[in-house]
């Protein structure tokens, strides 16, 4: 399997290749050149427990490593989760549930970042190579990302995150982590600043080359790969309890999870709608109904990993709403740029169907589910599942993706149940152990001779 931008400039990579780049040179996102169909493998695979159908649908796009050893990968990867079925799946009330929570920081992109880990891990042994992962996190990005690298051979990383403006339970998970390879940076200033320190050490080539920096953020393609497995899973599941199809619901922010959605129904999943959910940071939503995307200015709510305005995974579904040609996408990316409105001249996939959903209307969902069904639902789990209540159409069920534990959120579920109901033992353990961090002005230069005086 070979992988191109979607800006359609440069060479053709291979797997290991576009894991170890992240963003394409040409400023796109990779992609494969074809999408591999497995119309004819569904029925086997609906026996399949999750990490033997995650190597099948790995397997395809990661053509370049020996299967015994991403079967080794995958198999590490998902022994750390603490659900045997990994993604266990549940029926409350009038829909279904699947938990993607049951990794180490008990949110869904332990998915990914688990597999990302050992697999970096392999791929940087077998190449005599060493990474240095540089990561900004608003939450629950930058935990997940320290799980997933702490202890390995060949990676360090560098977590930056905004001093006093992330939970105090995010802080702990990632600051009581202590292993040799892991630095976390509390800095003055805010997300953005961050994030913009980022792009400075990595815009100094220079630097970048020589401290060897890499990426863990959402546009990595294995990320989206090791995500399409569970979209199998649920669809599969839910044929072998006699529904052909199903609608999935899928609480977005940067469009990287929605998106593996789309790559699985683009295989051969059954999937009949996929419904994209999101809070008062909307734009994705009004994209859909009015197939304008034009961003506004982000708000804070009680789901913070979808306060985003800018989805960087939704130019992996422009490319395809562009027949695959990388010059319209490039038009339409500087377009957006420097306007900050684009409107596709061709309508939005109809796969698609959106819901929003505002504070009110998530808290309400989350002491509904509470009250009539002893579950209880993330904030941002609670947006999917409103808006899952709302779109729900005749003629197959609805599954709702839930993407946090309800612990990590504790705040939010007190203030919608007036009680202090979730907790979890892992979370409540944080508050004894010891940690580890280090302050930082808001300035990439002083970050840049830091991360310089480790490497070195
Ligand atoms: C990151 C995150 C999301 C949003 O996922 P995207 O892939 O960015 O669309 C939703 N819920 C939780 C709990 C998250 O951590």
């Amino acid at each position: 399997m070979r992988y191109v931008s979607t800006r359609g400039d440069g060479e053709p990579l291979s797997f290991q290749q576009v894991v170890l780049a992240g963003l394409a040179r040409d400023g796109g996102l990779y992609l494969p050149e074809t999408i591999p169909s497995v119309t004819d493998k569904i029925s086997e695979w609906r026996k399949l427990r999750y990490q033997d159908l995650a190597v099948e649908v790995m397997s395809l796009f990661a053509d370049d490593i020996p299967i015994d050893e991403l079967r080794k990968i995958v198999e590490k990867s998902y022994a750390v989760f603490r659900d045997e079925a990994v993604a266990p799946l549940r029926q409350v009330g009038p829909l279904f549930i699947m938990e993607l929570f049951h990794g180490p920081t008990l949110a869904f992109k332990d998915v990914a970042m688990q597999f990302l880990g050992n697999l970096f891990e392999y791929v940087l042994a077998e190449n005599h190579a060493e990474m240095n992962i540089v990561a900004a996190t608003s939450g629950d990005t930058g935990s997940a990302a320290i799980n997933g690298m702490r202890g390995r051979k060949g990676i360090r990383t560098f977590v930056m995150f905004p001093f006093g403006r992330v939970s105090p339970v995010q802080e702990r998970q990632m600051t009581t982590v202590l292993d040799d390879n892991v630095f976390t940076l509390s800095v003055h200033g805010t997300f953005d600043d961050c994030q913009n320190i980022v792009k400075t050490l990595f815009n100094d080539l220079p630097f970048r080359d020589a401290c060897k920096l890499g990426a863990v953020n959402s546009i990595n393609w294995a990320r989206i790969v090791a995500q399409v497995v569970y979209y199998f899973y649920a669809a599969l599941q839910l044929q072998n309890l006699g529904y052909d199809q199903t609608d999935i619901t899928v609480p977005t922010g940067n469009f990287g999870n929605i998106f593996a959605g789309y790559l699985a129904k683009k295989m051969g999943a059954p999937i009949r709608h996929l419904v994209l959910a999101t809070n008062e940071n909307d734009i994705l939503y009004r994209y859909f109904q009015t197939g304008i995307y034009s961003t506004g200015t982000v708000m804070p709510t009680i789901s913070p990993s979808m306060d985003i305005q800018v989805a960087s995974n939704f130019e992996r579904y422009l490319y395809y709403l562009a027949d695959e040609d990388g010059a319209t996408v490039k038009r339409w990316m500087e377009s957006f740029r420097e306007t900050g409105k684009l409107q596709p001249d061709r309508s939005p996939d109809p796969l698609f169907r959106t819901g929003r959903a505002d504070t009110q209307q998530t808290l309400d969902t989350i002491r509904d589910f509470w009250k009539e069904y002893h579950y209880l639902l993330d904030p941002h789990t609670a947006v999917g599942v409103s808006v899952s209540l709302r779109t729900k159409e005749e003629g197959a069920p609805i599954l709702a993706l839930a993407t946090a534990h309800p612990a990590k959120f504790g705040s939010a579920i007190q203030r919608a149940t007036g009680e202090d109901l979730a907790h979890h033992p892992i979370l409540d353990a944080l508050m004894e152990l010891p940690t580890r961090v280090r302050e930082m002005p808001s300035d990439a230069r002083t970050v840049g001779e830091y991360i310089q005086s480790i490497v070195k």
